[in-house]
């Protein structure tokens, strides 16, 4: 309030206001009158520049009608116009208007003179001269009209003529004059205009000049004041704090403002000094929250480094490699304690195998008695030294890494050119240990069950039968080799196939067309096992289901495909053998049971007797023949055969059978055909005598309405070939791959009634292999068959 009440009364902007307010009053109050006194000239000398332009045009009108007047009577009196005539009385008229016209104009010039001429000059012509002359015109008298114009008329007329040129020339000159005034006047109001506008730029500066010295210099010193303050000048403040407007107020303000600073200023220092103490300090705790910050990132580096694989060589390369990083060595080591595993930086092979054979086990038995990692200061060696010959130092550090059963289970070495190992980081390099310790069982751990696995998967895959694992939800957890070869596929596309994906591609392999649902089955107990048909194998396959358990949990259930080919094949051979043992068992017994009866019961006659007899003895043969095909085979497959092998010449033997074989046969002609050799094998003579038997037999059984039957004889380099080549029923070609399967017997229409135990040919086989030999069979269904038996010469 009292500081408003000041500034009203000794404000300097108000005595600024106050000046520029008068200023610019006064500017206006001079700009005004100007104007003022440029409008009234203006005005006057328009005023005038009209009357004496309206004068002149009354003139100039004046002096038309005038010399229109003339014209027009001269015409009249040079043609006798009466028109003419008419129009110069009419221009009286006219004169007479432009007459008083003339007179109402406030004329700058004094025309009274002027305009009385004028009047008297009408009067004279129009009212008296001009009546006359057209009387004496129109009576005729043409002497005294030109009398009358030449003597007065005409010179009256010239005078007026004159005294209005003279009128013209004095308004025209009169104009030009009020021009040049005005050009008079408008430069003298341009230099009075300009003298006042330097009179008010000088009255501006003055005002400014007055403020500049009341406002700026005290500014500028309070400004200088500031600055020394403020760049810390301890300084004495000289500001004129007596003046009474706001500069004073403000200095004095700032006078007081400055002392107090000065005053606070060295509060300000002592408390300054507190904080840099507290500053000193925070420093200090946050350096060690760095470093803990700093542990704690090189420990997470190394842990995450060595936990991204599972492999020990690539997490003990990494340990060293990162080790070496974080604690600025320059190589190192890590070995395992009980195992031959390491993995070294910077050191090369010499050096490595140098410390596993000298260091490890004394470093791993100290280690092992203290458990604590030390370091040495040593000389470096040649090899560190580079071009060096002055004495250096390197430290090696030793660390152990132990288990979490307190075990050394590896040992570290680092060696650093630069850095020196202290106290205080020990116990980081311990809990870096320890972390590395805790991945290194981790790792042996998996390495373990690893190998169990790997067993389990071993022994599983020993098994002569498909094993697959499969989990609650049918997804397969682990197969063995026997199931991948049943159904010709790779182990690893089973593994984690789902139910629909594995069934249908085991469908995709199987003859039966219900294999998912029959596998439903036994999977939720309803049946124990089913049996499906490999298509591209044709092996049969029995599956089992067999659930297994961990402690009570349900873990999957187990599948067997067991393989019973075999197991098949044999039943179907035994119920083909007790078909056929029985069949042809029963034939030849019926046949002698039923004439030893007749023999027995009745007086028969003695020629029917031996007939009988005879008949008797052909089906005891038959029956011996049919039993010893049996022990024959039986030996063979016991491997109870024996041979008795000399040199034979085949010969004579195929002479014996062919007389043996054509003795029982009439529809038949047997030929032996040969070259001029005389082949000799290494033979059990009575087994190669039972294989070609067998193979002529045959060529007459199967022969039934007779026919030629070659036995051909082709002697090659080393080998011998003996062909038996009939023309009869021939062999059906899907049949020809069996003929010599035991019990298998071609089932045609054609050859039914033929008795047989299908075990001739595979006792042929059987010999001729056991004499190194061949036996193959070409045939032509209905046309005949060729059975060639191949033995190496002797
Ligand atoms: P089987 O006691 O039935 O004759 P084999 O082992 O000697 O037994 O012959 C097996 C099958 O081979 C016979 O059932 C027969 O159909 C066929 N077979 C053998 N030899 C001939 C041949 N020469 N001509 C036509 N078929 C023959």
């Amino acid at each position: 309030m009292r500081i408003n009440t000041y500034i009203r009364k000794k404000s300097i902007s108000r005595r600024f206001v106050l000046l520029m307010g008068i200023y610019f009053f006064l500017f206006a109050l001079g700009a005004a009158a100007f104007l003022t006194t440029l409008n009234m000239l203006n005005h006057s000398y328009l005023t005038e520049s009209y009357q004496l332009t309206k004068e002149e045009k009354i003139t100039k009108d004046l002096d038309n009608c005038f010399d229109d007047t003339f014209f027009n009577e001269r015409g009249y009196l040079a043609f006798n116009n009466v028109g003419l005539k008419n129009n110069a009385i009419a221009q009286e008229a006219n004169v007479r208007k432009l007459i008083s016209k003339y007179k109402k104009i406030n004329s700058p010039i004094n025309n009274q003179d002027f305009i009385q001429s004028v009047e008297e000059f009408t009067s004279y012509y129009f009212n008296d001269k001009l009546p006359a002359i057209n009387s004496i015109f129109e009576s005729g008298d043409q002497a005294k009209v030109v009398k009358l114009a030449k003597e007065e008329v005409t010179p009256k007329i010239d005078s007026f003529q004159k005294l209005m040129n003279n009128q013209l020339q004095k308004v025209d000159m009169e104009n030009e004059n009020h021009l040049q005034k005005l050009i008079d006047l408008q430069t003298e109001i341009q230099v009075v205009f300009v003298i006042i506008m330097l009179l008010s730029f000088i009255i501006l500066l003055t005002i400014l000049g007055y403020l500049f010295k009341q406002l700026g210099r005290p500014l500028a010193k309070l400004a200088m004041a500031a600055d020394e303050i403020a760049s810390g000048e301890n300084t004495t403040i000289d500001l004129d704090t007596s003046k009474e407007d706001e500069i004073g107020q403000l200095s004095a303000t700032f006078k007081r403002m400055a002392e107090k600073v000065q005053e606070k200023e060295q509060d300000l220092l002592a408390h300054n000094e507190e904080l840099i103490a507290q500053q000193t300090e925070l420093e200090d705790t946050l350096t060690k929250l760095m470093e803990n910050k700093e542990k704690l990132k090189r420990h997470n580096q190394i842990i995450n480094q060595i936990s991204n694989t599972l492999n020990l060589q690539e997490v003990l390369d990494s340990i060293v490699v990162n080790m070496c990083k974080i604690i600025d060595a320059d190589k190192g080591i890590i070995t395992m304690t009980f195992d031959e595993a390491y993995a070294s930086y910077g050191v090369p092979l010499s050096g490595v195998n140098q410390f596993l054979t000298h260091m490890k086990i004394p470093l791993f038995e100290q280690l092992t008695a203290t458990k604590k990692p030390f370091s040495v200061r040593r000389q470096q060696e040649i090899a560190d030294k580079g071009y060096h010959e002055d004495k250096i130092y390197c430290n090696d550090l030793f660390l152990p890494v132990i288990s979490s059963t307190e075990e050394v289970i590896a040992v570290m070495m680092f060696s650093s050119f630069s850095s020196h190992y202290r106290v205080s980081e020990m116990d980081e390099f311990i809990s870096l240990a320890k972390s590395i310790g805790i991945s290194l069982e981790k790792i042996s751990l998996y390495q373990k069950s690893e190998a169990e696995r790997k067993r389990n998967q071993d022994i599983l895959n020993t098994l002569k039968e498909g094993v697959q694992l499969i989990d609650q939800s049918g997804v397969v957890l682990q197969v063995n080799h026997y199931l991948c070869e049943l159904f010709q596929c790779s182990y690893s596309y089973f593994i984690g196939r789902t139910w629909g994906e594995w069934t249908s591609f085991m469908k995709s392999q199987v003859i039966e067309g219900e294999f998912v649902e029959n596998l439903t089955k036994i999977l939720d107990s309803s049946e124990d096992s089913f049996i499906y048909t490999l298509a591209h194998s044709k092996r049969m396959i029995k599956v089992f289901c067999e659930e297994l358990y961990h402690a009570d949990t349900m873990l999957g259930k187990v599948l067997i495909h067991r393989d019973i080919t075999k197991n098949y094949e044999v039943d179907q051979m035994k119920s083909e053998l007790v078909s056929t043992v029985s069949h042809e068992l029963r034939t030849p017994l019926s046949s002698i049971l039923g004439f030893t009866e007749l023999l027995l019961r009745r007086e028969i006659k003695p020629e029917k007797q031996k007939q009988y007899l005879s008949n008797i003895l052909s089906e005891s043969k038959r029956l011996t023949n049919l039993i010893n095909d049996f022990l024959d085979i039986q030996r063979m497959e016991t491997g109870a055969q024996t041979y008795e092998k000399n040199p034979i010449k085949l010969l004579p033997i195929l002479d014996s059978v062919i007389e043996a074989q054509q003795v029982s046969t009439k529809l038949h002609e047997i030929i032996l055909e040969i070259d001029d050799s005389d082949p000799v094998i290494l033979g059990d003579e009575c087994k190669i005598k039972q294989v070609f038997t067998n193979l002529i037999n045959n060529a007459i059984k199967y022969s039934p309405d007779g026919g030629i039957i070659k036995v051909r004889i082709i002697h090659e380099e080393d080998q011998v070939k003996i062909a038996i080549i009939d023309t009869g029923l021939g062999i059906p070609k899907d049949a020809i791959n069996k003929l010599f399967t035991k019990f298998y017997r071609v089932d045609n229409s054609d050859r039914r009634k033929i008795g047989g135990t299908g075990l001739g040919l595979s006792i042929v086989q059987e010999i001729v292999h056991a004499h190194n030999g061949e036996i193959q069979v070409e045939s032509e269904y209905g046309r005949g068959s060729t059975f060639i038996a191949t033995f190496p010469v002797f």
